[in-house]
């Protein structure tokens, strides 16, 4: 043998070991759902976690059972992110703004036999118990509660259920390929599809992405994650988080945005990440509590298209927003948009417009685009495509389906169209189901909905694609507004920002959007509410 290097599976619980033991003194801030906040380390979330998967191996967990969880961003579910990983069995994330089906149908599906609970989600549960097929116990994230116990019969609490583990247990020796956690796509079309996620890519992921131009998290950071814990694993925060020794911030249940200013400004975080309607609701609540975010120099947003006016508004508190695109089955970062050096020298209008676009590909992720015949196309920044990405932390098979997700030639097919500049810069233009097709030509919703919300009297809009005798379909724009404005002015005000044709057909006006989830307008809602406007005009 001419030498060899260690193999050092590549495992979840050694990314607390790490923080437990070299980041012992570091700081986690708990918002907590029955009130009030707590203060932690990573040394006892360490322990806990040990703690924890020692418990459950009591309670006759074998490896890789499925454990779900339906929480908030909190201490103890932090606790189970790691305890339930480490101790070789997988966390399954529960999106709790699903309906109760689908509810149901994940966990039967995920086959879940551990189910952890906030105290928010008893009467949900008690409600779902019965016609959960799987799961042997519920616990409830906290000490014992007599008025839940008596809601859930059967109720295990998670205080309780740490008394009975061992924290100087040793995690089991564990595959780098087994799977560490389970996370649904948000099913917006069919059943909600599970993306397993392994050991080994959940911590390929977490290195990857928090490079210098990647997150750029370090232990001098306080890293807050509004994204919630159960939306792709908080894209990956907790687990960069324990490998760096950051102090973190988690938010509880209190998304709102004076919420949300006020523990900015109590933790002193340097760091936040969540989708543009989170931001939109801490940007109304900063002119209304006057508060000047000092400690903030950074938030990443994600999830859906970044509204233009967000750079310029964010600056005025000095702080520099960083635009990420991914999905649930790429774990999620799969470009992050951090400047290059030549372009300090542009003027700050112009990083404005280069840093709107989602950015590039850390490295391990490998993007190309696509015509209609699948064909390759060009990285020039114009030609748009079927969006294809594959890497080492993407997905290739969902949970409990026998056939690849991916392309003959092994690709995973984004539904996004996009262009990508010859840099490597990437610009979602639409998803590929929402983008609208008139008369042969494409039309971003994207951008239409873009120009709308930079008008001083529209809140908030969204185009879909209304069926049309002549051009097959046309945009309509479905806007709320915040001030005067007719159809007229505002179809008015898209001349001269795009070609003539792209204007769309009709506003209609409304109270709301309906929003899903995870936070995203549903504009197949909106198809089916307005998307026959203009037949038989
Ligand atoms: P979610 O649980 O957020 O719905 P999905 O995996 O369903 O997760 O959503 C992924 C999709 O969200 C992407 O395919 C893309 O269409 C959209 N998306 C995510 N980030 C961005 C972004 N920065 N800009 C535009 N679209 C985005």
């Amino acid at each position: 043998m001419l030498g060899q290097m260690m193999h050092m599976p590549l495992t979840v619980g050694s990314l607390i070991d790490h923080a437990a033991r070299f980041h012992t003194k570091g700081e986690i801030v708990s918002v907590e759902t029955a009130g009030g906040i707590e203060n932690t380390t990573w040394g006892q979330v360490g322990a806990n976690a040990h703690r924890l998967a020692s418990a459950l191996r009591k309670l006759g967990l074998s490896e890789g059972a499925r454990c779900g969880t339906i929480a908030w961003n909190n201490r103890r579910h932090l606790e189970i992110y790691f305890g339930v990983a480490g101790g070789g069995f997988v966390c399954h994330t529960i999106n709790p703004r699903m309906g109760p089906e689908q509810m149901v149908y994940v966990i039967n599906h995920a086959e879940d036999q551990v189910l952890f609970i906030d105290g928010t989600f008893v009467p949900a549960a008690g409600q779902l118990a019965p016609a959960l097929k799987h799961t042997k116990h519920i616990v409830m994230l906290g000490p014992r509660d007599e008025a839940a116990a008596k809601a859930v019969p059967g109720l295990l609490f998670f205080d309780e259920l740490l008394e009975t583990g061992d924290a100087s247990e040793p995690w089991p020796e564990i595959d780098e390929n087994a799977a560490s956690s389970l996370c649904y796509t948000s099913g917006t079309t069919g059943d909600p599809k599970g993306v397993l996620y392994s050991h080994r890519s959940t911590v390929l992921h977490s290195i990857a992405g928090n490079q210098p131009d990647g997150l750029a998290i370090s232990a001098m950071d306080t890293v807050l994650p509004v994204v919630p814990m159960f939306h792709v694993n908080a894209w990956g925060v907790p687990y960069v988080a324990a490998a760096t020794g950051c102090k973190l911030v988690l938010p509880g249940p209190n998304l709102d945005g004076t919420s949300l200013v006020n523990l900015i400004d109590s933790s002193e975080t340097t760091l936040a990440l969540g989708v543009p309607t989170i931001w939109m609701g801490l940007l109304a609540a900063l002119e209304e509590t006057g508060s000047k975010m000092p400690s903030l120099k950074r938030t990443v947003v994600g999830g859906s298209a970044l509204p233009p006016s967000m750079i310029p508004k964010f600056a005025e508190y000095g702080v520099d927003l960083i635009h990420a695109w991914g999905m649930t089955e790429t774990s999620p970062l799969g470009s992050l948009n951090q400047l290059l050096q030549r372009h300090t020298k542009l003027s700050a209008k112009e990083q404005a417009e280069i840093r709107l676009g989602q950015g590039r590909p850390p490295y391990g992720v490998d993007l190309r685009v696509l015509d209609e015949n699948g064909n390759e196309l060009p990285h020039d920044g114009e030609t748009q495509g079927d969006l294809q990405i594959r890497g080492p932390w993407i997905v290739d098979t969902y949970f409990g389906k026998d056939a690849s997700a991916l392309t003959a030639d092994g690709w995973f097919d984004t539904g996004d169209v996009a262009t990508i500049d010859e840099e490597g810069f990437m610009v979602i233009r639409d998803r590929s189901k929402d983008i609208i097709k008139s008369g042969g030509e494409w039309i971003s919703t994207v951008t239409l909905e873009n120009i709308a919300i930079s008008h001083p009297a529209i809140a908030n809009a969204a185009a879909i694609a209304a069926l049309h005798e002549k051009w097959d379909e046309r945009p309509v724009l479905v806007a709320i507004k915040s001030g005067e404005v007719s159809e007229e002015d505002l179809l008015a005000f898209y001349k001269g920002k795009v070609e003539s044709w792209q204007i769309p057909d009709r506003v209609i006006f409304v109270e709301e959007l309906p929003i899903g989830s995870t936070g995203k307008v549903q504009k197949n809602k909106l198809r089916e509410a307005h998307g026959k406007v203009l037949l038989g005009a």
